[in-house]
């Protein structure tokens, strides 16, 4: 028999996952703030009421409005709401001392693509994981329930800075009339090369070896000089190609002039 699943919090993702869940049969309470209404499930007025199924799934906008919520009457908890490793580690050691089962998870996709395997769902904690099988393809990502927010939010910085990046790129071309959809194919197609360096750069980062006689850091400190002045002479903001610069140019004047832009990662670890 399928257990019970409950859901807290319906907003855009909880609905979808509330959606998921009945999509593969389950039996779904759902609990949220403002009252709502979800096709084939059972609303219910409290938390409480909700905490009877054999598992809780939380989608909360944050740890702070989920905690005050949480209670000894959960049987396996599994946590959706973002947040910081600590946040997660500090709620597994609650769910440790009220003795409830713990699964954090984050969702890394779209409510739109909740349901398919495009989402993935990355988890830490207790290796339970049925339950999130609904949601996507679950990776397990350690023991240690800080894991998961750890992952999130790297893999979440990769696309703020990447994102920040072309629409930097997409207001510099903009500048001089040149239209998104004629400059995003080259964003694409220069993404996508700049992702196969990757490896050799965390090879890099691991020994600590930075000799190069691909592009050094010297070369790379001109460009974003460059860079961030050709934005101030579009007049653009440049607090994204000067951050850079700065960073660069810190670890530049640390000795790493000639070393590949893998050396940077020594700046950023002080
Ligand atoms: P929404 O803003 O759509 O929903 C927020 C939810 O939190 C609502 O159910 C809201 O209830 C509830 N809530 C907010 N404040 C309180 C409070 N004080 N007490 C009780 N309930 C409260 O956010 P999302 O659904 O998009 O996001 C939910 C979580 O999922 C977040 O942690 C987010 O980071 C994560 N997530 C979202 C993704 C996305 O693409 N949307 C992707 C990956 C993760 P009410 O309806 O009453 O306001």
């Amino acid at each position: 028999i399928k257990k019970t699943v409950s859901v807290l919090g319906l907003g855009r993702m909880g609905s979808a996952l509330a959606k998921a869940l009945v999509g593969q049969g389950y039996e779904v309470t759902v609990w949220n703030r403002t009252p709502k209404e979800l096709p084939n499930t059972r609303s219910v007025a409290t938390p409480q009421e909700a905490f009877k199924s054999d598992v809780v799934v939380t989608c909360l906008s944050t740890y702070d409005v989920q905690q005050p919520l949480l209670t000894n009457e959960i049987k396996t908890l599994v946590n959706l709401t973002s947040g910081t490793p600590e946040q997660a580690r500090a709620t597994a050691q609650w769910a440790k001392d009220n003795g409830v089962e713990y699964v954090d998870g984050v969702i890394m996709a779209v409510p739109q693509q909740i349901g398919t395997e495009q989402a993935k769902i990355f988890f830490s904690g207790s290796e339970n994981h049925h339950v999130l099988q609904a949601f996507g393809e679950p990776v397990y990502v350690g023991e240690d329930a800080g894991l998961a927010a750890l992952h999130d939010l790297a893999l979440l910085g990769i696309m703020w800075a990447t994102f920040g990046g072309y629409l930097q790129a997409v207001a510099l071309v903009g500048s001089e009339g040149i239209a998104p959809e004629r400059f995003t194919p080259m964003a694409m197609s220069w993404l996508n090369e700049m992702g196969t360096l990757l490896p050799e750069m965390g090879e890099e980062t691991r020994t600590r070896q930075y000799e190069t006689d691909v592009s050094a850091l010297d070369i790379n400190v001109a460009g974003l000089r460059m860079l961030t002045e050709a934005n101030r002479e579009q007049g653009l903001d440049t607090t994204i190609p000067q951050a850079l610069h700065d960073l660069f140019e810190r670890a530049q004047r640390g000795g790493h002039g000639t070393h590949s832009i893998a050396s940077v990662i020594e700046e950023i670890r002080k």
